[in-house]
């Protein structure tokens, strides 16, 4: 009988996953996301971005026009939505451990591809939990 405890999501890399959470933000900041803009925000040459690009389309992840730009497709902007969600709840999540932001930013960048989906669940609760009792993040504060 099949498993249908974990739904299903593409393997993909950390590489593959900041491309898709930029390519997403871009679009959905500005409407368009292009090579040049890719390789603007990621400060790498527009013919690695391009390769790149190229490989996401040939895996179904994004629709590329040479000259038209590209979009997401459906399982791309899965991908991209769940990277989204993971940078987010880390970032709350590390807040509430009293770390300065430069070092959560450097963190969450690495730990949002690397979680696994059951450790990533348990952070979920208990940020929650932090979120509702916000005294024990005060307590944690005053401990050496
Ligand atoms: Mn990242």
């Amino acid at each position: 009988m099949a498993d249908h405890s974990t739904p299903p999501s593409p393997r993909t890399t950390a590489a593959v996953e900041d491309y898709l959470e930029r390519i997403s933000e871009l679009i959905r900041r500005k409407g368009y996301a292009r090579v040049v803009d890719i390789a603007a925000e990621l400060k790498i040459s527009q013919a690695s971005v391009t390769t790149m690009v190229q490989r996401l389309d040939a895996e179904g992840l994004v629709k590329y026009e040479k000259y038209r730009g590209m979009v997401l497709t459906g399982a791309g902007e899965e991908v991209a939505q769940r990277i989204a969600h993971r940078h987010e709840l880390l970032t709350h999540f590390l807040r509430h451990l009293g770390l300065d932001e430069s070092v959560i930013a450097r963190d969450v960048e690495g730990m949002e591809h690397h979680v696994s989906t059951e450790t990533f669940a348990a952070l979920e609760k208990l940020n929650r939990y932090l979120e509702e009792h916000p005294e024990v993040t005060r307590q944690m504060k005053d401990r050496p």
